[in-house]
C-alpha cells in the first residue's frame, strides 16, 4: 500500500545541503510489521517522517494505495495523516494531566465520537495493553513502559491502517522495551506497523520485514515472514469533532492543571476587579462632584429627589398619585414637598441641632422610642458623630426650642437613629405625622410671593418688610388680628377695622383677598386673643384656618418623589413624561462653581482609566501567553490526532471561556455577599451602587472577547510550525 520509487530527501540548512536519505525503493503492505534499524544519523527518522506524511520529499515518487503524491500539498498530507497514520513517539507525547482513559478517549473524541459511544471500546483497549488497574491514573504517574502502552492504545483508538513508531523503546529499560515490541507485533496483523528500534535481539522474532539503513541508503530490505498481501486498504472514516466533545475537553482542560487554573483565575479576576472598580469609582466621582454643589431654592438636594408638577398646572389628585407611586423605581412620594426644604433649627441649653426633615417613613429607632406625641421627634445622624454616640442620654433628656417659628414651640428628642450615609456633622429630623402636617401647612405661604397692602403701605417678601402669617382658631373668617406695632400705618394710630389686601403669586396661581383687621394685639390682651406671649409675637398677622387654606392650601400643585436608586432617574423621568408630568431632577438642578475645572479633571481621570485598562490588558495577555506556552505539547498531540487548527482554537476557546465564566461567577457571588453584608468589604460596598446590570454584562463580554482573541492568536502561533518542529521544541 505504500511504495517508494527512487525517493530522496534533502535538508537545506544554512546554504548547505544535507542528505536525509537517497534513492530509496521500498514497498510496504498491510499486515506487515516492518522494523527499521541502523546507526544514528543513517536516515531512519527521515524515512519514517516521509512515509507518515510529516515531511515532504524532493526526488522520486511515493505512492499511497497506488496514488502519486509528488503533487501533494500541506492539506493533502494532513488528510493522508488523518485517514491513514497514527504516530508513536520515543517520548510518548501523552497528555500528562489526563488519565489513561482520557488519553485514549481523546483520539476517539477528536474523530467525532461522543464519550458515551467510546466507553466500551476504550475499556477494551486498556485491557488489551494490560493497564486495567491504571484506568484512572494520571499519565504523569505512569512508568515509561506503561506510558508507551497508553500511546499504543491511543494509536489503536485512532484506528488508522498505518502505525508508525520512531524509537518507541528508546527511553525504556530492556525488559519494558521487549514487552512493547511484543505488543506492537501483536497489533500488526491487520495493520501496517513500521518501527524504528535498536532492540535488535528480540525484534527478529517478530518482524516480518527487516530494513537496515546506512548513510541514507537501504543496506538491507529483507522479508522475514510472508504475510497476506491483501492490499485493499480501507482508510479511516474521518469525522469532525462534536461540539459537545469540544466543550467537554475545554472544561476538562480548564481544571485539570490546578496551578494553571489558579493563575488564570487570578488573571481574569484582576481584569474584572480593575475594570469594575475603575469604572465604579469614576462613576462615583461623577456623582460626588454633583453632590458638592448646591441649589439656592431647595434645601434637600438629594440626587434621588425629583420635583414634579402637572404639565397643565393643575392640582394632583389621588389618581395621579397612585399612578406616580406605581412607577417602577419610585421609593416614596412626598405630596406636600415643601417640608423637604424646611431646615429645622433646634436648641436646648446644651445642644444645638439643625437639619432637614426625614420624609421617608421609619419604623424603628436605634436608641429610645418612636415619636408618638406631637412634640416628640427623632434625630438621625452618623454613628461616628460624637454627640450622638456618647451623649445620647443627655440628648434624650433635654427640651428643645424650634427656632424656626416665631412662637415658642418646645420639642423633645425621644429617639436616635444611626445612618452612616449622612456626613459626620449632618443631621436629619424625623417628626410625628401630626407635627409634620402642622409645619407643612404653615409652610405653604413661604414659597409664594405675598404682598400685603395696608393704607398704601406695602409689605411682603419682595419689599423686605416681611409679615409672617399664622393661623389661629380664635380669628373669624374674613378677619385678621395684627400686633399693635402695625398701628403706625393707620389713621389715629389705630388699625382696627382697616382693610388689608393680600396678593399672592406663586408658580401655579395668582390670587388676592381682602381681610378686615378685627383685633389689635397688645401686651394686655395677647394671651387672651391668641394664646401667646406678647414678646414672642413679631411682625405677624393671624388669620382663620379657612382663609389660610383658601389662599394657600388648595391642594398640591407640586410634590416630590424619591427614587430608590440614582441610576433609575432617567427611566423614572421618562415614565413621568408619559403621565404628562413635569419633572425637575435635583441632581441636575445643582450649580457647581468649578464646572470647568471638574470637566478637565473628569477627562483626565477617564484617560488614566483607559490607559490603565489597556496596560492591564496587555500585561494579562502576556502572562496568559507564557502560561499557555507550556500547553504547546497538548495542542501538538491534538494535531497529531488529526485535529485541525479550527478545532484546536475552539477547544482552547472553550477552556478560556469556562475559566473566565467561573472567575466572573465567583466575583458576582462575592459582590452579592458584600451587598448583603455577609462579607464585610467597605470598599466594594460603596462602589456597588454605581455599577448597573448592563455594565456587569459589558465586563463579562470583555472577558469573553479577550478569551476569543487569545485563542485565535495562540492557535495561529502553534500552527505556524510543523508538528515535528513543535515536538522538537518540546524535546
Ligand atoms: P536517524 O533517525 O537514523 O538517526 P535522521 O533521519 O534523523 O537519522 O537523520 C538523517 C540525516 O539527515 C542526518 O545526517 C541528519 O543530520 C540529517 N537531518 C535530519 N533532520 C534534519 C533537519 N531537520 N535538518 C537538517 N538535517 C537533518
Ligand atoms: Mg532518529
Amino acid at each position: 500500500m505504500l511504495k517508494l520509487k527512487n525517493v530522496s530527501k534533502y535538508y537545506y540548512q544554512d546554504g548547505v545541503i544535507a542528505e536525509g536519505f537517497t534513492k530509496v525503493n521500498l514497498e510496504l503492505h498491510l499486515g506487515e510489521f516492518v522494523v527499521i534499524t541502523g546507526e544514528s544519523g543513517s536516515g531512519k527518522s527521515t524515512l519514517l517522517n516521509v512515509l507518515s506524511g510529516l515531511d515532504t520529499y524532493e526526488d522520486g515518487e511515493m505512492y499511497i494505495n497506488g496514488e502519486e503524491t509528488s503533487h501533494y500539498r500541506e492539506e493533502d498530507y494532513l488528510e493522508y495523516r488523518r485517514k491513514y497514520v497514527s504516530n508513536i513517539f520515543q517520548n510518548f507525547n501523552l497528555v500528562n494531566s489526563y488519565t489513561v482513559e482520557q488519553n485514549i478517549e481523546l483520539a476517539m473524541l477528536t474523530n467525532g465520537k461522543t464519550k458515551r459511544e467510546v466507553k466500551k471500546e476504550v475499556n477494551e483497549l486498556i485491557d488489551k495493553v494490560g493497564l486495567k488497574k491504571y484506568k484512572k491514573t494520571l499519565a504523569s504517574k505512569l512508568s515509561g513502559g506503561q506510558k508507551q502502552r497508553v500511546a499504543i492504545a491511543r494509536a489503536l483508538a485512532n484506528s488508522t491502517p498505518i502505525i508508525v513508531a520512531d524509537e518507541p523503546t528508546g527511553s525504556l529499560d530492556s525488559k519494558a522495551a521487549s514487552s512493547i515490541i511484543k505488543l506492537l507485533s501483536e497489533i500488526s496483523h491487520n495493520k501496517l506497523v513500521i518501527v524504528v528500534t535498536h532492540q535488535k535481539k528480540e525484534i527478529e522474532n517478530y518482524a516480518t520485514r527487516l530494513i537496515r539503513m546506512h548513510d541514507g541508503k537501504l543496506l538491507e530490505n529483507k522479508v522475514i515472514k510472508k504475510v497476506n498481501l491483501d492490499d485493499e486498504v480501507k482508510p479511516k472514516k474521518i469525522n469532525d469533532i462534536k461540539l459537545s466533545s469540544m466543550i467537554r475537553l475545554g472544561i476538562r482542560n480548564a481544571f485539570n492543571i490546578p496551578i494553571k487554573f489558579i493563575l488564570m483565575f487570578v488573571i481574569f479576576l484582576l481584569i474584572t476587579v480593575t475594570l469594575i472598580t475603575n469604572y465604579a469609582s469614576f462613576k462615583m466621582a461623577e456623582y460626588e462632584e454633583i453632590d458638592g454643589s448646591y441649589n439656592q431654592y431647595f434645601t434637600d438636594t438629594s440626587d434621588k429627589r425629583i420635583i414634579i408638577s402637572k404639565k397643565n398646572n393643575e392640582i394632583f389628585n389621588s389618581e395621579d398619585y397612585s399612578k406616580i407611586e406605581n412607577i417602577e423605581g419610585v421609593d416614596y412620594l412626598v405630596k406636600q414637598d415643601l417640608i423637604n426644604d424646611y431646615y429645622m433649627y433646634l436648641s436646648s441649653d446644651n445642644f444645638y441641632f439643625s437639619g432637614t426633615i426625614m420624609t421617608k417613613k421609619i419604623d424603628k429607632v436605634d436608641i429610645g422610642v418612636m415619636p408618638k406625641e406631637k412634640d416628640e421627634i427623632v434625630i438621625i445622624g452618623n454613628k461616628d458623630n460624637w454627640y450622638l454616640s456618647s451623649m445620647s442620654e443627655d440628648i434624650l433628656k433635654s427640651t428643645y426650642r424650634l427656632e424656626n417659628e416665631s412662637t415658642n414651640r418646645n420639642l423633645k428628642i425621644v429617639g436616635i437613629i444611626y445612618d452612616n450615609d449622612l456626613l459626620n456633622y449632618e443631621y436629619k429630623l424625623y417628626l410625628n405625622d401630626e407635627l409634620k402636617e402642622e409645619i407643612t401647612s404653615s409652610l405653604n405661604h413661604v414659597s409664594a410671593n405675598i404682598e400685603f397692602k395696608l393704607n398704601n403701605n406695602y409689605f411682603g417678601n419682595k419689599n423686605g418688610n416681611y409679615l409672617d402669617i399664622l393661623v389661629s382658631n380664635k380669628v373669624s373668617d374674613g378677619k385678621i388680628y395684627v400686633k399693635d406695632n402695625m398701628n403706625i400705618y393707620c389713621k389715629d394710630y389705630n388699625c382696627k377695622n382697616n382693610i388689608l389686601n393680600i396678593t399672592i403669586d406663586n408658580l401655579y396661581y395668582k390670587d388676592s383677598d381682602v381681610l378686615t383687621i378685627d383685633e389689635i394685639i397688645t401686651k394686655d390682651n395677647a394671651n387672651k386673643l391668641v394664646d401667646m406671649n406678647y414678646d414672642n409675637i413679631n411682625d405677624v398677622i393671624f388669620m382663620s384656618e379657612n382663609d389660610y387654606n383658601k389662599l394657600f392650601n388648595r391642594g398640591n400643585y407640586q410634590s416630590s418623589i424619591y427614587i430608590k436608586d440614582v441610576r433609575l432617574l432617567d427611566d423614572v423621568d421618562k415614565k413621568l413624561d408619559e403621565l404628562d408630568i413635569n419633572y425637575l431632577n435635583l441632581r441636575d438642578a445643582k450649580y457647581s462653581e468649578v464646572e470647568m475645572v471638574l470637566q478637565i479633571i473628569k477627562i483626565f481621570k477617564l484617560v488614566v482609566v483607559i490607559v490603565l485598562v489597556v496596560t492591564l490588558f496587555f500585561i494579562s495577555y502576556f502572562i496568559m501567553k507564557i502560561i499557555y506556552k507550556s500547553r504547546n505539547s497538548y495542542y501538538v498531540t491534538l494535531r497529531s490526532l488529526g485535529s485541525t487548527k479550527k478545532v484546536c482554537i475552539n477547544i482552547l476557546m472553550n477552556e478560556l471561556i469556562c475559566l473566565a465564566s467561573i472567575t466572573y461567577l465567583c466575583f458576582l457571588i462575592f459582590i452579592r455577599l458584600v451587598s448583603k453584608d455577609i462579607i464585610n468589604f467597605e470598599y466594594f460596598k460603596t462602589l456597588i451602587p454605581y455599577v448597573s446590570f448592563k455594565e456587569y454584562l459589558i465586563v463579562y463580554l470583555i472577558l469573553l472577547i479577550l478569551s476569543i482573541l487569545m485563542s485565535y492568536r495562540y492557535g495561529r502561533k502553534i500552527f505556524k510550525n510543523s508538528i515535528m518542529k513543535n515536538y522538537g521544541e518540546r524535546i
